[in-house]
């Protein structure tokens, strides 16, 4: 497998650009932070290329037919497949995480890609009864206009690659920025687009400095959509941008995602299931389980099992086939690690293992679970986005709900139960867009993703993440 990284450059209107005197900064290996490569930044100039390329383009995808827009998505998404294993090690090298996670996170785009490219030929209007003699009353779906996309570090190839399918298949023209850390993955979305036949401006990949890309595309009426996925605050600062030309967002945010173990759940399979899941990419996952709450009876089992298995995890190169879990992707983690796992110890919560960073090259940092932390310390209420798992008791399910539900957030949910009244009340009573009882499977394209409350509004995936690139026309024939 050739593990080496690839040139970056602007992608817009079907050229590659880089040098010529803009900024560069480096792509850091997060797991000894050696440089990868350097990355041009875009210019004012660029930026006003792109716009105006991707207003040419919607113009003529938005004519091209629903059959001939999925082909080119379908064939994007075989390329990709084909070419999975020049993915796969870039993964590992921006990100950190284990090949196998690479590989999971490829065939989820892959996958999403044809989910959307397939929904492509379903976007259906509908007619109703006129009131006007020999009049008809069409309702049209209409794509929405070029879009500015914004994608994170955590997961880049399938946040950028589900983003881009969606907006395609719904007819719309898109400008995506992907993590000024991790741009690779998504200029190799955007090359299989180019040799799947995409017309040149329909996808424009820009790299450089978020505040200014992301002000200067939102700021532009040619921009009619925005969709973000990335942290809370950035999140309300854009969608209050947007606000002003009445531009419609999509945002995932953070979570904090609450997990109720009941005492009539299988504690075996709830562990086995809880510690991957937890420290899967490096815990940087915005359904990614943090708050476990569990029920008096099983709470000494649970807290020694998932102890003993978050002390197993191997954690090392993710080019090492015997790790479990790689690095954190940046250094703003380590940090964030450090400061909210001092802050719980701090406020009387007891670390059961890990805690700490290893070594001093790179950002590897230990698995850590923690027991007997208020409910007032910073990380029962700050997103950890990292390795760690904190486990608290609760006594009634109606409290459980309380502690799940007492934060703005609510991306995901999940609990553990073998009893299906339980299973109702907790799927009904928890306020988050995903639920996931006994499982924390939801990495279906067929089903949306997103959050309520804080944690963002509108959904990926399924029929309502095309719907999110889609607008509404009642057209009435007198
Ligand atoms: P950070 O505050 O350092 O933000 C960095 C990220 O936000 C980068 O992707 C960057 O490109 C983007 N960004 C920053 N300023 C921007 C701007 N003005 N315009 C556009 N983009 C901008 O946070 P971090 O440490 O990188 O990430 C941690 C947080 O990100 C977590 O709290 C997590 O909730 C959130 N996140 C959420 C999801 C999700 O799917 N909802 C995915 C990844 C990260």
């Amino acid at each position: 497998m050739n593990s080496s990284y690839i040139p970056l450059y602007q992608w817009i209107d079907g050229e590659k650009l880089s040098g010529d005197g803009r900024a560069t900064s480096d792509i850091l290996n997060p797991f000894d932070g050696s440089v990868l490569g350097t990355m041009a930044h875009a210019t004012a100039a660029d930026l006003q290329a792109a716009l105006e390329s991707s207003q040419r383009a919607f113009q003529q995808w938005r004519k091209a037919p629903a059959w001939e827009r999925s082909e080119i998505i379908l064939k994007a998404a075989a390329l990709i497949k084909e070419r999975i294993e020049q993915f796969v090690p870039i993964l590992t090298l921006e990100v950190g995480k284990p090949l196998a996670e690479a590989q999971m996170e490829m065939n989820l785009t892959v996958q999403s890609m044809v989910w959307a490219g397939e929904e492509a030929k379903r976007i259906y209007g509908r007619t109703v009864e006129s009131r006007l003699p020999n009049g008809r009353a069409i309702i049209a779906r209409e794509p929405v206009g070029p879009v500015a996309a914004f994608a994170p570090w955590n997961v880049p190839a399938l946040l950028t690659g589900r983003k881009i399918a969606a907006a395609l298949a719904a007819g719309c023209s898109m400008i995506i920025k992907p993590s000024e850390e991790t741009p690779a993955t998504c200029l190799m979305i955007a090359e299989a687009f180019a040799d799947a036949g995409l017309p040149a401006g329909v996808l424009n990949v820009v790299l450089g400095d978020p505040a200014m890309i992301s002000t200067t595309l939102i700021s532009s009426p040619i921009i009619r959509k925005v969709s973000f996925t990335g942290p809370e605050p950035i999140g309300k600062q854009l969608a209050a941008l947007a606000a002003q030309n009445v531009t419609p967002v999509t945002m995932e945010l953070g979570g904090h995602a609450p997990v109720i173990v009941c005492d009539d759940a299988d504690i075996e399979t709830a562990v086995a299931l809880s510690v991957p899941n937890k420290y899967f990419a490096a815990g940087a996952s915005c359904i990614g389980p943090t708050r476990f709450y569990v029920q008096d009876a099983v709470y000494d089992a649970f807290v020694e099992k998932f102890t003993a298995a978050a002390g197993k995890i191997k954690v090392g190169s993710g080019f090492d086939p015997e790790t479990n879990m790689g690095p954190l992707a940046n250094a703003r983690r380590l940090h964030a690690m450090e400061r909210l796992i001092g802050d719980a110890v701090a406020n009387g919560g007891e670390i059961t293992t890990g805690g700490k960073r290893i070594g001093d090259a790179g950002f590897l940092f230990e698995p850590t679970v923690l027991v007997d932390v208020p409910e007032t310390a910073k990380i029962m209420n700050d997103e950890p986005f990292g390795p760690v798992a904190i486990l608290s008791r609760f006594s009634t399910i109606e409290e459980a709900i309380e502690k799940a539900n007492r934060l703005p957030y609510g991306l995901a949910s999940y609990a553990f139960t073998a009893s299906l009244s339980r299973a109702n009340q907790l799927a009904d009573s928890l306020e988050s867009g995903m639920v996931g009882i006994n499982t924390y499977y939801f990495g279906m394209p067929e089903a949306p993703f997103g959050g309520v409350k804080q944690s963002g509004y509108g959904s990926e995936n399924g029929t309502e993440g095309i719907d999110a690139f889609l607008v509404t026309k009642f057209a009435n024939f007198g």
